[in-house]
C-alpha cells in the first residue's frame, strides 16, 4: 500500500526506458515475494482482479504505468491546461469519453483492468467445483460469496475462504504428479484418490465430522437446513439458514475447515470439542470485529445469541 503511491509518482513523471523487460523483472520479483520462491499455486493474472470479484487486489503495476500515461492524453486532449503540450490540430472528438475518466487513476485503472480479465469472469476453479459437486455454482451466486467474505476483519479467516475457492491445498493427487510419485492414494483412509473434494468432503473420517458438525450447528441454530458441500466448504448460504443467522454460520464451518487444514498430512480427525473451543474463539474474533466496524451492541446480541445459548451448556477444558 505504501509503495504503489510512490511508483505511480515515478510513472508519471519519467517514461520507463525498455519498459517490457522492467516490468517482466518486476513481475518475477513480486512473484517470488509472494510465493517465497516456491512454485506459484494461483495465477498472476487472477491475483490482480479485484476483491469485489474474488481476485486478490495485487497491483498490476504494467496497467498502472498505462494508465499514468493515460491521464497526460487526457490533459492533452482537453487542453485545460496551458503549460502542458498543444496537440496542433487535434479533433476533440474523444473529448467527451476521456471526460468521463475523471483524473482518477484508481477509476481508469479498475476500468483497464476489467477489460484485461474479461475472460477470466468464470474462472478455472468454478469449473473445478462444479464438476466436484455435481452441478453449477451460479455466477451471482459465486459474486454474493465476494460481498459475503467482508463477513470479518479477520485475515486468517479471509485467507482460510481465499485458499477453499481457489483449491490452493496440495493433495496426493497434486504431490504425486508434482513429485512423480507411483501412489496418489487419501494419506487418511488409504484407500481412495485424494482428490481435492475426497480430501475436504467425501474422505470416510471427514464426512463423519462434517456429520457430527452439521448436527451441532441444527442444534445451534434450532432449524433443519440441508446438508450441502458448497455450503459448507465454500460459505455459499442457501435461503434455508436466515439472514441474521450467515454471519455465525460462516464463523462456524470456517472453524471446523481451520483443523481440518491444521492436520492436512496427518491423519488426526479433528473432534466436536476441538471445534467448539475453535468456535468460542471466533465469538471473540467476531465481538473485535463488531467493535471495529462501530456496530452496536444490540447488532451483535441478535446475531449472536443462538450462538451464545448454545454455548452456555457446553464446557470447555
Ligand atoms: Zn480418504
Amino acid at each position: 500500500m505504501n509503495i504503489l503511491p510512490k511508483l505511480l509518482f515515478l510513472f508519471q513523471m519519467i517514461p520507463i526506458i525498455g519498459k517490457d523487460d522492467c516490468f517482466k523483472k518486476w513481475k518475477t520479483d513480486l512473484t517470488k515475494f509472494i510465493w517465497q520462491g516456491k512454485k506459484p499455486r494461483i495465477k498472476h493474472k487472477l491475483l490482480t482482479g479485484i476483491k469485489e470479484r474474488g481476485g486478490f487486489g495485487l497491483p498490476d503495476l504494467r496497467l498502472y504505468y498505462d494508465v499514468a500515461c493515460f491521464t497526460w492524453i487526457k490533459d492533452w486532449i482537453k487542453l485545460d491546461n496551458s503549460d502542458i503540450l498543444d496537440l496542433e490540430e487535434w479533433n476533440n472528438r474523444y473529448g467527451c469519453i476521456i471526460t468521463k475518466l475523471k483524473k482518477n487513476i484508481s477509476k481508469m485503472y479498475n476500468l483497464l483492468l476489467e477489460w484485461e480479465l474479461k475472460d477470466e469472469k468464470v474462472k478455472e476453479v468454478m469449473i473445478k467445483w462444479a464438476c466436484d459437486i455435481g452441478y453449477v455454482i451460479r455466477l451471482e451466486q459465486w459474486e454474493k460469496l465476494w460481498k459475503d467474505i467482508k463477513f470479518t476483519a479477520c485475515y486468517t479467516i479471509r485467507e482460510n475462504f481465499m485458499k477453499m475457492v481457489y483449491q490452493w491445498y496440495l493433495t496426493p493427487v497434486k504431490f504425486a504428479k508434482i513429485y512423480k510419485l507411483k501412489s496418489n492414494t487419501c494419506w487418511r483412509c488409504k484407500k481412495e484418490i485424494g482428490t481435492m473434494f475426497h480430501m475436504w468432503w467425501e474422505c470416510r473420517p471427514i464426512k463423519q465430522f462434517w456429520n457430527e458438525i452439521y448436527e451441532e450447528l441444527k442444534k445451534m441454530f434450532k432449524i433443519s437446513f440441508s446438508k450441502k458441500p458448497e455450503a459448507f466448504l465454500l460459505g455459499l448460504i442457501t435461503n434455508d439458514i436466515p439472514e441474521n443467522q450467515r454471519k455465525v454460520f460462516h464463523y462456524a464451518i470456517t472453524a471446523a475447515r481451520m483443523l481440518i487444514a491444521k492436520n492436512w498430512k496427518g491423519r488426526k480427525i479433528p473432534s466436536v470439542k476441538d471445534w467448539q473451543i475453535k468456535f468460542c474463539e471466533y465469538i471473540n474474533l467476531a465481538r473485535l470485529t463488531a467493535y471495529i466496524r462501530e456496530q452496536s451492541d444490540q447488532k451483535l446480541l441478535k446475531e449472536w445469541g443462538c450462538a451464545k445459548e448454545y454455548m452456555k451448556n457446553i464446557v470447555l477444558e
